[in-house]
């Protein structure tokens, strides 16, 4: 839906009113804004919907929300709120898809930018060739990199599970899927970024030229840039995807087949794996395009409440050639120590699998269970420590799986650079272990409770039992824990900071630094 225009004075009369007592100086502040040609516009009726998120427990109104027409709208709105000064209170929030999940693309009394509005002013353009990358807007869908380049017979090397994200939202963190072991996360897959500071410049920046912003920006928590354009490593697009998906009762060999198979050369395209904890009938429950490699023996199977692993991975293949595929799946498949009667094979398009989230969406969107509080939580878990959280974790802390999935699959962290502001274990493999729950509203607030309650549990032991893992799309509310999470690299954040944004005017959704305002 297109947002409906206000004019500017309007705009000046809004920012001046919310701040209209005499003592306040943002009130002569906000009125300057009036001096501001922009191409695209602010607008005030849909501040509501900006204090939104996925997450949907935390809710910041802003002032205003600017639909730029081109990025030099968000550079000029930048830049005029770094000349206010320290007088200001304004502060600015990039807004992608809003899958936050803590009000981390929220500004309270500030401006939000959405950032999807970029799109229709920057086109995408994909170079094929040598060395194949596609040039996106910040606030792109990666759906939409794909469906771009997929024209060109190319793709991204590395994903999300789900591609309804942007790509400055994802790349802002890290960007993980079951492609990470392989390739990295998508940050290590970038070539370079056009990045719009605090302090409003437009910068271009990449390996070689203002580094320290470029690996600043990629995992930075949009602390120190507005993302408006990334250029991304492309690779010939497969065609079709053979899908399997094995059970497991016994959690090391579960683990020790996905480490086998994230360190072999000649492995699958794509391993993760799941947790499922006291669910009956599960093997029904698996999607009606999965078929059992033997149907007599799987129905035979039953899971009577354990605590079971299921690895899921994919193998690409040309439909034309699938012997090749067939022989390598075959040769891979016999040396993993699953359950025989739980091996599940299906054949889908390369975009049918990696949009597969996105169905998900739209039969919980159809049931009004999109909508809804998720109390999420995600961990990097070193793999030294995976057992002990493990034991702890699956089966007494959490005694079902039924709020939402439990991913569980490993990475190497060889394919993560340093460099980036992404933090990870310091591990050769960690773990990524995703809490993915949902409190429906008719469970009322007791399964939010719970779900939050469950968290703490787990963090506690985490600390309890020097797990040493980091937190993915961190979220804490004090600088004394951010300082904890970055550890030896807080310094170098903070410098960071103070080069690029030093009034710390940017997503200041994530609580890790506070916009110093002069007391007048
Ligand atoms: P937003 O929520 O809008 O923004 C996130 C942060 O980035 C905010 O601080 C915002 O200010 C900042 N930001 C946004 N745009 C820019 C920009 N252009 N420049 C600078 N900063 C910017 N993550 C994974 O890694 N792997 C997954 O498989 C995965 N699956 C998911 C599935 C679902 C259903 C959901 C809801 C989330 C999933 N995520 C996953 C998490 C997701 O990557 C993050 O929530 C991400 O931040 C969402 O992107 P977004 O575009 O909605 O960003």
């Amino acid at each position: 839906m297109k947002a409906s225009p206000i004019p500017q004075l309007l705009v000046v009369l809004l920012l001046a009113s919310i701040n209209s007592r005499k003592s306040d100086p943002d009130a002569s502040n906000t009125a300057s804004f009036r001096s501001l040609a922009i191409d695209g516009q602010f607008t005030s009726h849909d501040v509501s919907k900006a204090a939104v998120d996925f997450g949907n427990r935390y809710h910041f109104l802003p002032l205003a929300v600017l639909h730029p027409g081109s990025d030099t709208d968000i550079a000029a709105t930048v830049r005029h709120v770094f000349q206010l000064g320290p007088s200001s209170r304004l502060t600015i929030a990039a807004r992608g898809h809003a899958h936050s999940l803590q009000g981390q693309a929220q500004a309270a009394g500030g401006i939000v930018v959405r950032m999807e509005s970029l799109g229709k002013a920057k086109t995408m353009r994909v170079h094929a060739g040598e060395g194949p990358y596609v040039d996106a807007p910040g606030g792109e869908l990666w759906i939409d990199v794909l469906k771009e380049a997929l024209r060109q017979g190319l793709a991204p090397k590395s994903w999300t599970d789900y591609l309804h994200l942007t790509i400055g939202g994802t790349l802002s963190n890290a960007g993980i899927s079951g492609q990470a072991f392989r390739h990295g996360p998508q940050i290590s897959n970038v070539h370079q970024l056009e990045v719009i500071t605090g302090k409003g410049e437009v910068l271009n920046c990449s390996s070689t030229k203002n580094a320290e912003l470029f690996y600043g920006v990629l995992g930075g928590l949009g602390q120190f840039g507005i993302i408006t354009r990334a250029r991304i490593a492309l690779e010939p697009a497969p065609k079709m995807v053979r899908w399997i998906r094995v059970l497991y009762s016994d959690f090391a060999s579960f683990t020790e087949d996905q480490e086998k198979l994230i360190s072999a050369e000649r492995t699958f395209d794509y391993i993760e794996g799941f947790v499922i904890i006291n669910r009956t009938g599960i093997l029904n429950n698996w999607r009606s395009s999965f078929n059992p490699q033997d149907p007599v023996q799987a129905s035979h199977f039953k899971s009577e409440g354990k605590t079971l692993f299921c690895l899921e991975m994919t193998k690409n293949f040309d439909p034309e050639y699938p012997e090749k595929m067939m022989q390598e799946v075959e040769e891979l498949l016999s040396q993993l120590r699953y359950i025989p009667s739980t091996l599940f094979q299906s054949e889908v398009s390369f975009l049918e699998f990696l949009d597969r989230v996105h169905v998900s969406e739209v039969m919980l969107r159809s049931k009004g269970l999109w909508e809804i509080p998720h109390p999420w939580l995600n961990l990097l878990v070193p793999r030294t420590k995976i057992h002990a959280f493990a034991e702890e974790v699956f089966g007494k802390i959490l005694t079902d799986s039924s709020n939402g999935p439990i991913l569980l699959y490993p990475l190497n962290k060889s394919k993560w650079d340093n460099r980036t502001s992404a933090v990870f274990p310091n591990e050769e493999v960690f773990y990524l272990v995703a809490f993915l729950s949902s409190s429906p509203r008719s469970s009322g607030q007791d399964s939010l409770a719970k779900a939050l309650k469950q968290q703490e549990r787990i963090l506690e032991f985490c600390k309890k039992a020097n797990i040493q893992m980091k937190q993915y799309l961190p979220y804490y509310t004090t600088q004394e824990e951010w300082k904890i999470h970055f550890g030896p690299r807080w310094e170098e954040f903070k410098q960071k900071k103070q080069a690029f944004d030093p009034l710390a005017i940017l997503a200041p959704g994530h609580r890790i630094f506070q916009k110093a305002v002069a007391s007048l």
